[in-house]
This record gives structure tokens, sequence and C-alpha cells, in this order.
């Protein structure tokens, strides 16, 4: 027996709706990429400019399923793509610009993208990406007609307000299956060729209440946030999907990202709430520190991506008085798997078991599942110390990538492989130990480099620190610590060992240290340890061990 409620589809263009309707008067701001003073308008603005696009996009004869390639900040134009595009049925492809000219040049492609739209920053990118791209039939400047170069190499090359100003706001949304795709983001390929992450109205509807929720964002109408994670990095995680959502002023960085424009904005717009990797915010902190600047609004920040270094934490909760949630996910899950958010039972702890659980990647959220299993796939402990193969599954999980060469092949038994290693303690907290082609199998047993590294960066003459496996003859792999010191500190290999010497097991200890000047990094800041490797074939490591 089937129940009496109305079968509403979850559709994106309703999250819009909704707001222009009941936060008719909240605010998005933005600072626009091509420059000038900030951009401030309404949800009922945008809404009525995303029903403009929309019309604009029906007559350039894009329709349902067709992908409309992004290459752009955060700004307003960015946040009406994200509805106009997917609000038709069309595919919204954000673009990651921090990826190599090959990697982007396959995306596009892969992706089939109709129309590009693009910042002016990215003018001279986009230059040299259109001969590569031949299937892109018009490349859109999201910007007024006063910024269109003099003369273009590009062919078909339009400005963005003229296609607007050309429309009505008049555009009834139209009603479809929930399941359509909405929007795709290709993954940064830390480890591989980026694949197409496909999300559906549905996946991103669910993904956005889970994320709003309490001991997740915990976002409401009282709420001003500012997503300084990018619209091309996994929808922003989420963030212009769930501030329509909630009601939330929404405050939109452009290409500002550094500390001085963020703290200009945040005090300027009262922003309470915001999110980004960890990479963003150590620069903030030292803005701060440098300034001896107080945030007067800013009460909550998400830091996920990458590992949250427990310097950074202790800084903004102890120092700032900004509770962090150190949160964990990736492309395929929508992105928010984890984040470590503090039952009541841990309130009476002490301070320092307190911080342990923070720094955590935290406890599922409602839609995701999780659990880890050894080499054979068998289940392991939630005892918070084994560690074995994470693997997720629920309604804003991948099953599977958009056009695979495989397709039907990326699960395993209902279940999502996410290629990291983990524990999970009996409270449900998940910490990642490693990605599992990192891990350092030395003699059968696992070494996870991110708590080498964790605990080298805790070294004060260190900016930075790699650990990587380098072959060897008895125990297979061994650890390689590779460090960047920071400017005008000495430090010597033996220094950094002693350092470490009682904070692990003796068999952990790196084999041998490496000074370099800088090292590689992924477009998404992470460490590029694929690089490493090929840096460091046929390390010698020294005799002996
Ligand atoms: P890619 O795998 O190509 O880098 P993603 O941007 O989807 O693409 O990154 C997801 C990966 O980032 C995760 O699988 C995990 O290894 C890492 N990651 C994300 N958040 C965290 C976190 N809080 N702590 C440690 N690692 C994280």
């Amino acid at each position: 027996m089937q129940g009496h409620m109305m079968p509403t589809p979850l559709l994106i263009a309703g999250l819009l709706e909704h707001a222009a309707h009941w936060h008719a008067d909240t605010e998005i701001v933005s600072r626009p990429a091509e420059g000038g003073p900030l951009h401030r308008y309404t949800y009922a603005r945008a809404h009525a400019r995303a029903k403009q696009l929309a019309n604009a996009l029906h007559k350039m004869g894009i329709q349902s399923g067709d992908r409309v390639g992004t290459l752009a900040w955060n700004t307003h134009r960015h946040f009406e793509l994200y509805y106009g595009v997917s609000g038709l049925g069309a595919v919204c492809h954000t673009i990651n610009p921090r990826l190599f000219f090959e990697q982007l040049v396959y995306i596009i492609n892969h992706a089939q993208d109709r129309l590009l739209f693009f910042d002016l920053t990215f003018l001279p990118l986009v230059e040299k990406l259109a001969p590569h791209c031949p299937k892109v039939e018009r490349w859109i400047l999201m910007t007024g007609p006063e910024h269109l170069p003099a003369a273009s190499s590009l062919p078909n090359l339009s400005a963005y307000e003229p296609l607007l100003a050309a429309e009505s706001a008049d555009f009834a949304w139209p009603s479809f299956d929930e399941n359509t795709a909405s929007s795709l983001c290709y993954t940064s390929g830390t480890t591989d060729e980026p694949k197409g992450v496909l999300y559906s109205h549905r996946s991103t509807l669910l993904h956005s209440y889970a994320a709003s929720l309490p001991d997740c964002f915990n976002c409401g109408a009282r709420d001003v946030i500012l997503p300084v994670v990018p619209m091309f990095h996994v929808n922003a995680w989420g963030i212009p999907y769930l501030a329509p959502l909630n009601g939330c002023k929404l405050v939109l960085p452009g290409p500002g990202l550094d500390a001085a424009s963020l703290f200009e904005l945040f005090e300027g717009e009262g922003v309470t709430f915001s999110a980004g990797v960890p990479t963003i915010w150590f620069g903030l902190l030292q803005f701060m520190r440098a300034g001896g600047h107080r945030f007067s609004t800013l009460r909550k920040m998400i830091v996920g991506g990458a590992s949250c270094p427990p310097a950074l934490l202790r800084a903004f909760d102890e120092e700032l008085g900004v509770e962090i949630r150190h949160a964990w996910g990736m492309s395929e899950t929508s992105p928010l798997g984890t984040i470590s958010t503090l039952k009541a039972k841990h309130l009476d702890l002490a301070p320092e078991a307190q911080f342990f659980l923070k720094i955590k990647q935290g406890r599922v959220i409602y839609g995701v599942d999780m659990k880890i299993v050894d080499a054979h796939g068998q289940p392991l402990p939630h005892d918070g110390v084994a560690f074995g193969d994470l693997l997720v599954r629920g309604p804003f999980i991948a099953s599977d990538y958009f056009g695979a060469a495989q397709p039907g092949t990326l699960l395993a038994d209902g279940w999502f492989k996410t290629g990291d290693v983990a524990t999970i303690d009996p409270d449900g907290f998940m910490n990642i130990t490693d990605r599992s082609k990192d891990v350092i199998k030395s003699g059968g047993e696992w070494i996870s480099s991110i708590d080498l590294e964790n605990l080298a960066v805790a070294h004060p003459a260190v900016a930075e620190a790699a650990v990587i496996g380098v072959p060897h003859p008895k125990w297979s792999e061994r650890p390689l610590l590779i460090v960047v010191r920071k400017p005008s500190h000495e430090v010597s290999g033996e220094e950094l060992l002693a350092f470490l010497d009682g904070k692990i097991a003796p068999w952990w200890r790196p084999d041998a240290v490496e000074f370099v000047d800088a090292l590689p990094h992924t477009a998404t800041g992470k460490l590029l340890k694929t690089q490493l490797r090929k840096d460091f074939a046929g390390y010698e490591l020294p005799a002996g061990g």
C-alpha cells in the first residue's frame, strides 16, 4: 500500500523559489570577478535573474541533460548559473581552473560542454583552451559588455549581462523526475585521471537537508554564510543550495581569497559561518595574529578537504574563540560524509580528551552509512584502533562515474570504496589514517603517513612535511620524511627524528629525512604524492634497518 502523500519531486529550482518567496529580502553579497564595488541583491532578484538566464539558455537550444560548463569564482552570477542551468533540467558542470591545462582540456571534452561561462580572470586561459575544445559552441564572459575584449581569438564570444537583459523573468521551472542529473564535478585526480561525479536533484536536496542539521553545519535564517570553498570544488560543499533552503544571507568572496579581503568581508557583512580547506585558514590565522585582530561575528568554521592540523584547531578554538568543525568527504560523497561534533556525553570530558575527538574526521551525517574492512573485505571492529579501507553508501554517494570506461563496476556489494584508510571508535568517530595508496606497508604492517606528517609539522622549524614509502629489500617499504623548513629556521634530519622519538612506535621511525624547497600540490591544495614518488624513485635508503 502506498502512502497518501504528495509525490512532489525534490528539485533544485525549488530551493531558490522557496527563498525568493519566504526570504525575499535576504541578501546575497558578491565581490565581482572583474573588480569594482561589492554587488548586492536579494533572493527575489537572484530568482528573477536565474529565470531570465533559463530563458536565455532555452533560446540557445540547451535541453535537458546538456552540459553547461563554468570556469568561475564564487559570485552572484555563478550562483545564478547553478539555478538557471539545473532548473532547466540541464547539467551545471563546474570546472576547477586550478587543474593542469591538459586536465582542463580532457574534462571539457569528456563532459561535452555545449556552452562555457567564464569570469574575466580566466580570459587568457580560455583563449588557450578554445582551440582544443571544438565542441563548445559559445563562450560567455560573465560580466557586462564593457569588459568584452576589443579583439579575441574566441569563437562566438558574448557577454553575460546582455544575454539576461534580453529576456523576461517570466519562466515556469519545469517539473521532472528528481533523479535527473543536475550538476557535474570532476575529482581533482590526486591519484588518477579526473573522473566525473554526476549529482542528481534528489541527491543534492537530500545532501542540503543533511548538511543543514545541527550537528553538521547548523545553519538558519539568522546566519550569514561565506563559502571560501570554491563553487568549482564539489559545489562549494553544498552551501549554494543550503543557503536558500535555510534563508541564510550569502556572502560570495569572488577571487579575493587573501586573508585581508576575507577579514574585511567577515567583519563588513557580519559573517557567522564559513567553510574552507586548512591552507586558507592558516593564512587567515597568521593575518589575525600579525594585526592583533578579533572576529566580532564569526562563530563557526568548517575545515575539510584535507586533514585539519591540530595546531589550527587549537588556535581558532582557544585563541580566536571560533568553533572549528572538522569534516571529511569527497566529490563522490556530495561531499559531506562525516563531521566531528561532540555528543552530550563528551561535554564532561577534560579539554584534551575533547580535543582528541574534535580532531578526528567525525561521525556520519544521516544519509551516509560507513564501515571499515580488512584486505579480505571483512568488517573490522569499531574500537578506534583497528584500521582498514573505508567504505560508504547512501542516497548522496556516487554509484558510477559519468561516462565511465567500464560502467557498473564502481561499487562492490553496494558499497563505494573511498580509497581512504580509517579507524572508527565505539562512538562512531571516524579517523582517517591514510589514503590507501599512501599508507606505508612495512613488513606486512601499515604505517600512517598522515600521522608522521602531523607530528613532523609540530616541530617549530617545519613548514610542511610529506612521508612516502620507499622500496626496501627486507621490509618491502620504509618511510622517507620529506621536509620544507620555515624561512630562516634550521633543523637537521637527526634533530627531527629525535623529535619524533617517544611519540611513535620505534618501527614507525622514518629511515631517512630529505629537505626540499617546496612540495608538489594538486589543484585543490593536497600533497601530490604521485609526483613525490616519481621525484624520489630509486632513492637509496641508508644501510641498516
Ligand atoms: P581527490 O581524491 O581527487 O583529491 P576529492 O577532492 O574528492 O578528490 O578529495 C577527497 C579526499 O580528500 C578524501 O578521500 C580524503 O582522502 C581527503 N580528505 C577530505 N577531507 C579530509 C579530512 N578532513 N581529513 C583527511 N583527508 C580528507
